[in-house]
């Protein structure tokens, strides 16, 4: 972990290894700075249609061009519930309900290994889905017969098995 972080963002200089509390972390030897690799918080939206879900096709990298369960990052002083609704907006161009709570999932991100926590919830959507925002294609995937072998984050893959079996267990 950490690789990410190599210089303070405090004052710039570089960060050294550190252990603590059973942790690796890096820390400026000049001001005391601590990069402690916290995750970001996400937040995914499952949208059902009789026995299908509704996938979106990654527009943007990480891993462009696999399938991913809509959603997003949140912003500052965002609830997942409010981020949820503003990611289905900017990406399907639709009014979403955030539903029931299904789980949360720990994933990392990007090519720096970033670690995310990542909520997912079930979402009504109000209108017809379409591609917008870093998606480049939307579609219906019937529940048993999702694209696995195109979905790129290994804990989503897994949810997504699970799910497609009935049987949801968030990793
Ligand atoms: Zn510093």
């Amino acid at each position: 972990m950490a690789q990410r972080a190599r210089f303070c963002m405090a004052c710039g200089a570089p960060l050294a290894a550190v252990r603590e509390e059973g942790q690796v972390r890096r820390r400026c030897r000049r001001c005391g700075w601590t990069f402690y690799d916290n995750p970001v918080p996400a937040v995914l939206g499952i949208a059902e249609r009789g026995q299908r879900v509704l996938l979106a096709r990654r527009a943007a990298p990480p891993h462009r061009g696999t399938w991913d369960l809509p959603g997003g990052f949140l912003e500052a002083g965002e609830t997942p519930e409010r981020a949820l609704v503003r990611e289905l907006r900017e990406e399907l161009g639709v009014r979403a309900t955030a539903g029931r709570f299904l789980g949360f999932f720990t994933e990392t991100y990007g090519p720096g290994g970033m670690p995310i926590l990542a909520a997912v919830y079930r979402v009504r959507l109000a209108g017809e889905p379409r591609a917008m925002s870093d998606v480049s294609e939307v579609r219906w995937f019937p529940r048993r017969r999702l694209p696995l072998g195109e979905i790129a984050f290994p804990a989503m893959r897994r949810a997504l098995a699970a799910y497609g079996r009935g049987a949801l267990r968030l990793p």
